[in-house]
């Protein structure tokens, strides 16, 4: 737990939150400002951040519990498709420093668009070197 974290917060009961879903290892409730109505935000109960230092066990299971959200917004809504989305670091946009992810419903006349510029690659070497600077840093 980190005293000063909003969500430690919430999981603490410490402050508000519209209860959506909870097992031993996860909560999840509304986001405060969604995207579209029925937005939920889907988080460890143990403080993490960012997603990469967060144990392999504790992922699994905030994963699966995405899905279980993912799927009560579909068919609690109706919803006619979903975003999943999570955030690390500020110039990924993130704000609050505690792993979640951002489950949103999508409907045909939600009238959301993302900002999504699509780039491209100089050219194929260009495109080749990034590929093994990944790769070289894959650990066993
Ligand atoms: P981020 O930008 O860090 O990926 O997303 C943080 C999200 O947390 C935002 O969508 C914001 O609306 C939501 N949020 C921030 N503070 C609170 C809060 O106190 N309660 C709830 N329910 N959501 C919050
Ligand atoms: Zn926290």
């Amino acid at each position: 737990m980190s005293t000063d974290c909003i969500f430690c917060k919430i999981v603490k009961g410490e402050l508000p939150c519209t209860r959506i879903y909870e097992d031993e290892d996860t909560l999840a409730f509304l986001d405060i400002g969604p995207i579209v109505k029925g937005h939920c935000l889907v988080i460890p109960k143990r403080h993490h951040d960012p997603i990469t230092s967060m144990p392999a066990s504790e992922l699994q299971a905030l994963i699966v519990a995405v899905q279980k959200v993912a799927r009560a917004i579909e068919d609690g809504l109706q919803s006619d498709g979903l975003n999943i989305t999570q955030a690390n670091g500020s110039v990924a946009g993130q704000v609050v420093p505690h792993v979640h992810f951002h489950v949103i419903p999508r409907f045909t006349w939600d009238g959301h668009s993302w900002n999504w510029n699509a780039q491209s690659y100089d050219n194929t070497d260009e495109m080749a070197e990034c590929a093994r600077q990944i790769c070289d840093a894959f650990k066993d």
